[in-house]
């Protein structure tokens, strides 16, 4: 066994948590070493955000084409599209790759040690290494095995996809990891879970031609957001002939593995015919099979417990991302690892964030940042809110995508912003925009006083503000 002497500090897994704070540690002159067991870049660039956002991109443009073939008020006209799956498999690939060897320059740029291989805990300070690729330096050597010593030690182990009991994962029944990689379009797709990775895939599939199926335990599809917000989503998938079983519970397979059984609430069984099962039913953080539980770190429920500075419950041992809990998105393990690194330079920082905006890629697309009017009610906050639709707005008319709305929530006493949300085409977009006037304690007449240029979508953020203020000039 070879032997790093010492590092400041060790990073287990290269995912946007890890990798950002590699890099950050590397700009402020820590020495730094990562490990990684698979491809840098983890969940999100592999297997996850990059690949999902490509096939979206892809799906929607040859839906467009679909469309026009079909009848265009543009008067565009196409003849019998087709697709060839394995291409844009292959051209979302290319895009990962560009990615990933982005990170690996990056990190090598900024003097960091990456590891190719298993780690598994040892002790607080003490990590080894079982390395999975050939090389020459320190842990990649094939199968060889290196103890690395570290002062500080940054769990960013990720997170894995969580399995059904009465159906587990194998054969038709596959996670997002294969839908992302598809060989062949199946025929008929069962997706279990109307939450994001149910609905953004299930998307891509539909309007790539496959009869697709969600299986949702709650009432509505995505259950995280509120129902007015999920609405026009809901709305769009039925219009696109997508087939919604909500309330309803998996049983498994049936015996001859050719469908999904499924009960409704008043115990009638349905056989959906499948010929391959999407389970989509969340996430749970990696805390097991690499030694982790030697350290007996305090829980979250199944994540790792930690404070307002990414600390878990032992000294010196900091953990971020996925595997510290929901909510489970990349910009916010990026931004703990980089708040981590900073930390250990002796930076003072916290983690309290005024908002962290989430985006479900759906068409159309949903986005918030802080408390929607029911979650301020919840939190006892006295709020005004309201809400500026998309079919009064000149740019989204030009797009045709007068479906969704922006809608704004202040406190009544002083106007301070808490929370936006918005449903429409492209309103991904509009993540900066909330996060940052929330960010900077924006007021509603901070945002009604800042002149937005025409024609945009983003008009209707003004025009929400100036609404929650009584004084909408388009409405
Ligand atoms: P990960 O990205 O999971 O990285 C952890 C890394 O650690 C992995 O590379 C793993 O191989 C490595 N590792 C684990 N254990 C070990 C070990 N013992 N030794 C060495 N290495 C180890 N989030 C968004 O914000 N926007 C999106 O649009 C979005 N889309 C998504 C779509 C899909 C289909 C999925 C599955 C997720 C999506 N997410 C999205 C979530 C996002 O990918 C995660 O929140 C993010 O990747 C978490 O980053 P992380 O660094 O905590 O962990
Ligand atoms: P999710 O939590 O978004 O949705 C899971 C859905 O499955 C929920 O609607 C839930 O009610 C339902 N469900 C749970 N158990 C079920 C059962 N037995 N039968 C039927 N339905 C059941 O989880 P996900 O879609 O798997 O995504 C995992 C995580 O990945 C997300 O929480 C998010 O953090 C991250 N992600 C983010 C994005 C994004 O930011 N755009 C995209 C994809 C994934």
């Amino acid at each position: 066994m070879s032997q790093i002497e010492h590092t400041r500090l060790l990073v287990i897994g290269g995912g946007p948590g890890g990798y950002v704070a590699a890099i950050r540690a590397g700009q402020l002159g820590i020495p730094t070493v990562l490990v990684e067991r698979e491809q840098l870049g983890g969940t999100c660039l592999n297997i996850g955000c990059i690949p999902s956002k490509a096939l979206i991109h892809a799906a929607e443009e040859f839906d467009k084409t679909i469309q026009y073939a079909e009848a265009s008020p543009l008067g565009i006209r196409v003849h019998a599209p087709a697709i060839d799956i394995e291409r844009t498999v292959a051209w979302k690939d290319g895009i990962v790759q560009k990615l990933t060897r982005g990170v690996g320059a990056l990190l090598k740029k900024h003097g960091v040690k990456v590891v190719r291989g298993e780690a598994r805990v040892i002790d607080g300070k003490t990590v080894e290494v079982s390395a999975t690729t050939g090389g020459e330096g320190p842990g990649e050597g094939q199968g060889e095995r290196v103890r690395i010593q570290c002062e500080h030690l940054l769990l960013a182990a990720g997170s894995e996809p969580t399995a059904l009991p009465s159906m587990p994962f194998g054969g038709k029944v596959v996670s997002s990891t294969e839908a992302l990689s598809p060989k062949s379009l199946p025929k008929r797709l069962v997706v279990v879970g109307a939450g994001y990775i149910g609905l953004e895939l299930g998307t891509v599939y539909r309007k790539l031609g496959v009869e697709v199926t969600v299986v949702e335990a709650q009432e509505r599809i995505l259950p995280a957001y509120d129902a007015e917000l999920a609405k026009p989503v809901a709305d769009a998938l039925a219009k696109r002939g997508v087939s919604m079983l909500l309330g309803h519970k998996v049983l498994g397979l049936s015996a001859d593995g050719e469908a999904v059984r499924v009960q409704g609430r008043d115990g009638s069984e349905t056989a959906l015919p499948a010929d391959q099962v999407l389970v989509a039913v969340g996430r749970r953080p990696r805390t097991q099979g690499w030694g982790l539980e030697t350290l007996q770190l305090d829980r979250n429920g199944a994540a790792l417990r930690i404070d307002d500075q990414c600390r878990t419950s032992m000294r010196d041992v900091w953990a971020i991302g996925d595997l510290a809990g929901e909510p489970m998105l990349a910009h916010r393990a990026m931004a703990q690892g980089e708040m981590v690194a900073e930390l250990i330079a002796g930076k003072t920082r916290r983690f309290v964030p005024a908002a962290i905006p989430a985006v479900c890629f759906t068409d159309p697309e949903i986005v918030t940042a802080g408390l929607s009017p029911a979650d301020a009610e919840a939190a006892d906050l006295d709020c005004i809110s309201a809400s500026f639709p998309f079919a009064a707005n000149g740019r989204a008319m030009t797009l045709e995508a007068t479906d969704g709305f922006v809608r704004v929530v202040a406190r009544r006493d002083n106007h301070l912003i808490v929370g936006w949300q918005a449903v429409g085409r492209g309103v991904s977009e509009l993540a900066a925009a909330f996060a940052q006037s929330m960010e900077m304690g924006a007021r509603l007449e901070d945002i009604a006083g800042t002149i937005h240029a025409h024609p945009t979508l983003c008009e209707a953020v003004q025009e929400a503000a100036l609404r929650a203020l009584g004084h909408a000039l388009h409405i």
